[in-house]
C-alpha cells in the first residue's frame, strides 16, 4: 500500500499529493507547521501540538481553514491510514497559492498537509554516550523580527546554524539570542543541571515553547527536582554538571561536550538519565 498523504481535505496516494508552484509556503516560507510523534498508534500531546499550530497561524494572521476538532481527526486519520504505530507526523499549513508578489491577501486557499511517516531517530550511541555541540555564530532570530515562538515554514535561521554545526562534525548547534544568552538548538530545546537544579532558558529568551520541554518541566517538578526557567549564558553551559536537549523527534538526548569542552564528567549524568526514564514511562502510558 502506498503512503497516504492528507491534502486538500482528503487522503491521497503520496505521488498525487502536490502543491502549486505559486503557493506562498514555497515562494516565501509563508506558513506554519508542527512535528508530532505517535507512540503505539496514539499521538503524544496532540491537543498541545494543535494549539501551538493554531497559535502560530494566528501570529502570522493566517485563518485556519478548519476547526481544531477537524484537525485532530485529520491527523488521527492520517496516522491510521498509514498503519503507523511508532511514527512521526508533520502537519503543514501554507498561505496557499497566490501571485508572485508578497501580498498574502492574494492567496485564497490555505493548504493543510499532513504526512505520517516512520521515525528517523538519532543513533543509539548519542543516547548512550551523549552528543557534542558547537555554538553557532548565527544567532536565533530577534523576536521583533520573527518570533521564535512561531513555528513557521521559514527555518533558514536554524538551517544556517545547523550547517555550522555539521561543518564542525556536530548534528546539532547551540544558538544564542541577540543578547548573547543561550536560546536553544536548531530543532531542540536545551536544559542544564547544576548542583541538582534543572534550568532551561525562559520563553522570552526567544525560543520555541517545546512540547517536550514542557513535559520535562512537569516531570522534573513531579520528581521533586528544583526547576527554573531563567536566562543562561555560555558560561553556565561550560560549567554545568549535565546538559541535555529535548524535542519531539529526539525526546531527551544527553549533551557531553560543547565547543570542545566536556560538560560535567563528560558522560550522561544522573538527572538526565532519571528524566529520560520518566519520559519513556510517560509516553508509554
Ligand atoms: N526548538 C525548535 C527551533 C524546534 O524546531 C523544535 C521542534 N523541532 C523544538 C525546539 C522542540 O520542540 P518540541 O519539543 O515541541 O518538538
Amino acid at each position: 500500500m502506498s503512503r497516504q498523504v492528507y491534502i486538500s481535505g482528503k487522503l491521497v496516494p503520496a505521488e498525487q499529493a502536490t502543491v502549486s508552484v505559486f503557493d506562498h509556503g514555497l515562494l516565501y516560507g509563508d506558513g506554519v507547521f508542527e512535528g508530532l510523534r505517535s507512540y503505539q498508534g496514539k499521538v503524544f500531546r496532540l491537543e498541545q501540538h494543535v494549539e501551538r499550530l493554531y497559535e502560530s497561524a494566528r501570529a502570522i494572521r493566517l485563518d485556519m481553514p478548519m476547526s481544531r476538532e477537524e484537525m485532530f481527526a485529520a491527523i488521527n486519520n492520517t496516522v491510521k491510514a498509514n498503519g503507523i504505530k511508532d511514527g512521526y507526523i508533520r502537519a503543514v499549513v501554507t498561505r496557499g497559492a497566490g501571485t508572485l508578489g508578497l501580498d498574502p491577501n492574494r492567496c485564497s486557499n490555505p493548504q493543510v498537509i499532513i504526512i505520517a511517516d516512520t521515525i528517523a531517530l538519532y543513533p543509539k550511541e548519542f543516547y548512550d554516550n551523549g552528543l557534542e555541540l558547537i555554538t553557532a555564530s548565527v544567532i536565533r532570530n530577534h523576536p521583533a523580527a520573527l518570533s521564535p515562538r512561531i513555528k513557521s515554514l521559514n527555518y533558514l535561521n536554524n538551517i544556517l546554524a545547523k550547517i555550522e554545526g555539521q561543518k564542525a562534525g556536530c548534528v546539532e548547534a547551540l544558538m544564542l539570542n541577540h543578547k548573547g544568552e543561550v536560546a536553544e538548538c536548531t530543532g531542540d530545546n536545551i536544559f542544564l543541571v547544576k548542583h541538582g537544579r534543572l534550568t532551561t532558558p525562559p520563553l522570552d529568551a526567544g525560543i520555541l515553547e517545546g512540547i517536550t520541554r514542557n513535559a520535562v518541566l512537569e516531570l522534573a517538578r513531579e520528581a521533586g527536582i528544583e526547576v527554573a526557567e531563567s536566562p543562561l549564558t555560555k558560561h553556565d553551559v561550560y560549567v554545568a554538571d549535565e546538559a541535555f536537549l529535548t524535542g519531539t523527534a529526539a525526546e531527551i538526548v544527553p549533551v557531553v561536550k560543547v565547543d570542545d569542552r566536556p560538560i560535567g564528567s563528560g558522560k550522561p549524568g544522573a538527572v538526565t538519565k532519571d528524566l529520560t526514564e520518566r519520559f519513556h514511562k510517560l509516553v508509554r502510558e
